[in-house]
């Protein structure tokens, strides 16, 4: 241990912990994973925790950091020098109540945390804010992540904005042309890999441990502790008031895992006194976390497919942590096909809110968890969206038109050609529209 003498800098108020082997690594070590291969975990000393008197009370500052939804928490997430934080403001997202979209899934009322509203259009800002600022305090200056497109998206725009290079490895033809395009504009360096981001995501490991760069996929453990944010943020949204069910999309599993880490952390503290079940959703297409639970056995990867692209992941990084959070949240794992996440996905559209696909698996997990009796009708849920409906503007123009391959458009909205004379559109208009 160093004193006061020899120590130039102090020791971080945390470490990190292997979730294999419970090995433990320095705050500042340079790495993703143990040495067993495990994946790491930000073990917090807390030495300062903040009331929610505190909390409440920089809701109401001008500071950037008290406006930040991921650095208002930041005693809870990573106390580290102001001057290493890279924020845009992320967070601050609308919690909606969505009667609409709450009579379709059978319950009495619902209310949907829309992520898409954060500054790139995913949950992933509150990651990525955490995931950089890290990055600019460990002295790296090129930082890389493989993507189905959100976290690419955001890593771009805020290593342009904190001045680093940014490296994006995307499986060719896989990714939305919302989020490729965001990867362009922000000007990372993006590398189309043949095969799929299971392969992408195999890469960069190997080319970050080999060139010195800074690996920011949800590996890294602290975009996992700006992503507990979302959790904090509902819970402050609902007065401290935990709900019963917080239901949420997985793919790479990092955001699941982060929720369950975060809303421990909460109760531990006592910022709230129970802790919500999660409710992890996944596409039939990408389901190993489903087949794992049921079975209550290891992950088994499996070859990805589907229309939700930003969860076509077939060999989640997060695998150990999520199921843990599941553990310790009385959780449970559901899937949904292809048909009931379009359809989700109409219903969230039509209703003003909107998303991306992926995140309206949350929306038709809900439809199933609450057919199934496992979430009551009268039960308190929370539903998150992970992602903007102008993220893949492809599917929702495909599903309006019925030209969705293999997909029924079962709540269509077609735009209707008309002849650009007066009296067409009069007929047309007093003919009515069918309800949808
Ligand atoms: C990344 C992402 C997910 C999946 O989150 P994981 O942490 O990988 O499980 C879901 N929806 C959207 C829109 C995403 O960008
Ligand atoms: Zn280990």
């Amino acid at each position: 241990m160093s004193t006061a003498h020899d120590a130039p800098t102090s020791d971080p108020p945390f470490h990190l912990r292997c979730v294999e082997c419970g090995g433990d690594w320095p705050g500042l070590a340079l790495r993703s994973r143990c040495d067993c291969g495990g994946t790491l975990d930000v073990v917090h000393a807390f030495p300062d925790p903040p009331s929610r008197a505190l909390l409440d009370a920089r809701l109401g500052s001008k500071q950037p950091l008290d406006r930040s939804g991921v650095w208002r928490y930041r005693e809870l997430i990573l106390p580290v020098e102001p001057e290493f934080v890279a924020t845009r403001r992320e967070g601050n997202t609308g919690l909606y109540d969505a009667p609409r979209v709450a009579t379709y899934v059978g319950l009495d009322a619902l209310s949907l945390k829309h992520e898409g509203e954060n500054p790139t259009g995913s949950f992933k800002d509150r990651g990525m804010t955490a995931g950089v600022t890290m990055a600019r305090k460990l002295g790296m200056t090129r930082v890389a992540c493989a993507s189905t497109g959100n976290t690419s998206a955001s890593m771009a725009a805020y290593a342009a904005a904190a001045g680093l290079e940014a490296l994006v490895f995307i499986p060719e033809g896989k990714i939305a042309y919302g989020k490729l395009s965001q990867a362009l504009a922000y000007g990372a360096r993006t590398l189309q890999i043949e095969g799929d981001f299971d392969a992408a995501m195999k890469l960069v490991q190997a080319v970050c441990d080999d060139e010195g760069v800074y690996l920011l996929n949800s590996i890294n453990p602290f975009r996992i502790e700006g992503q507990k944010a979302i959790g904090f943020e509902i819970l402050q949204d609902l007065d401290w008031r935990a709900p019963d069910w917080i239901v949420l999309p997985g793919g790479n599993l990092g955001n699941s895992s982060a929720l369950a880490k975060g809303l421990g952390e909460l109760r531990a503290l006592g910022l709230i006194d129970r802790l919500p079940r999660i409710a992890v959703v996944q596409a039939a297409g990408a389901n190993p976390l489903y087949t794992a639970w049921r079975a209550a056995r290891d992950l088994v990867p499996v070859r990805a497919q589907t229309i939700a692209t930003a969860i076509q992941i077939g060999d989640p990084v997060s695998w150990r942590k999520c199921l843990r959070g599941l553990a310790e949240t009385d959780g449970v794992v559901t899937e949904v096909d292809d048909q009931a996440i379009v359809d989700a996905k109409a219903q969230v559209d039509a209703a003003g809110i909107g998303a991306e696909p992926a995140s309206c698996a949350t929306v038709a997990g809900l439809k199933r968890l609450v057919a199934e009796g496992v979430i009551a009708p009268d039960a308190h849920v929370v539903g998150v969206l992970t992602g903007h409906l102008l993220k893949d503007p492809d599917v929702v123009v495909h599903y309006h038109q019925g030209t969705l391959a293999g997909l029924r458009s079962t709540f269509a909205n077609a735009p209707v050609r008309v002849r650009g004379e007066l009296d067409e559109v009069r007929r047309l208009l007093r003919a009515g529209r069918a309800p949808r």
